[in-house]
């Protein structure tokens, strides 16, 4: 996201200050400071008979990449509410959320800089199809993931590394732990083929 060149207040233009120790835009004309702030998403880790539900993005960025359900929190949506949702635009699939799984801040999409809060959910009714931004809609079973070069997203490769972890080294295993175990297994914890049903 670039600094903003006109003040939303009064829309005189604004230079550019380091202002406790970030770079912030001021406004040269009322002296309002222009604070930036990462974009909340949400969505969803859908588990069934032990497979992990992926969609593939049919936009750019990441464009044919897969990623888990999600999207941006709009202005006046829950966030809970955006995670559901997002799950049945893109995937068809009505879903209930568990616990938080991960919330993690992210710095390689165009747009906006991020934070994405990613539920444990699972599937209460709907019927599996791709809808809005997803191209294709899948289950994967851990041993038949997509290669992590295929997963958009940094954040998202991260959370899949760490889904993965927890299948191979249980549940709730520490972050440090899931995170060594992503570093350790990021050479060979993806088979290469991908299962994908219909
Ligand atoms: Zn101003």
């Amino acid at each position: 996201m670039m600094y903003p060149s006109f003040c939303s207040a009064c829309g005189a233009p604004t230079i550019e200050r380091e202002i406790d120790h970030y770079r912030r835009s001021v406004c040269t004309g009322c002296g309002k400071i222009l604070y930036r702030n990462p974009a909340p998403a949400a969505g969803c880790v859908v588990e069934s008979d032990g497979s992990v539900l992926l969609a593939r993005r049919k936009f750019e960025p990441w464009k044919g990449f897969w990623y888990f359900p999600s999207g941006f929190v709009e202005y006046g949506d829950d966030v809970e509410d955006t995670a559901r949702r997002e799950v049945h635009e893109e995937t068809g699939l009505v879903v209930d959320l568990g616990p938080v799984f991960g919330v993690y801040s992210y710095f390689d999409d165009p747009r906006q800089d991020g934070i994405v809060i990613l539920y444990r959910a699972l599937v209460v009714g709907g019927s599996l199809k791709a809808g809005d931004d997803a191209a294709e809609v899948a289950f994967f079973a851990a041993s038949g993931l997509p290669p992590a070069e295929q997963i958009g997203f940094a954040t998202h490769r991260r959370a899949m590394g760490e889904w993965y972890a927890e299948i191979v080294h249980g549940r709730m295993a520490p972050r440090a732990e899931r995170a060594r175990a992503l570093l350790v297994g990021s050479q060979s914890m993806y088979a290469p083929s991908i299962a994908q049903q219909s």
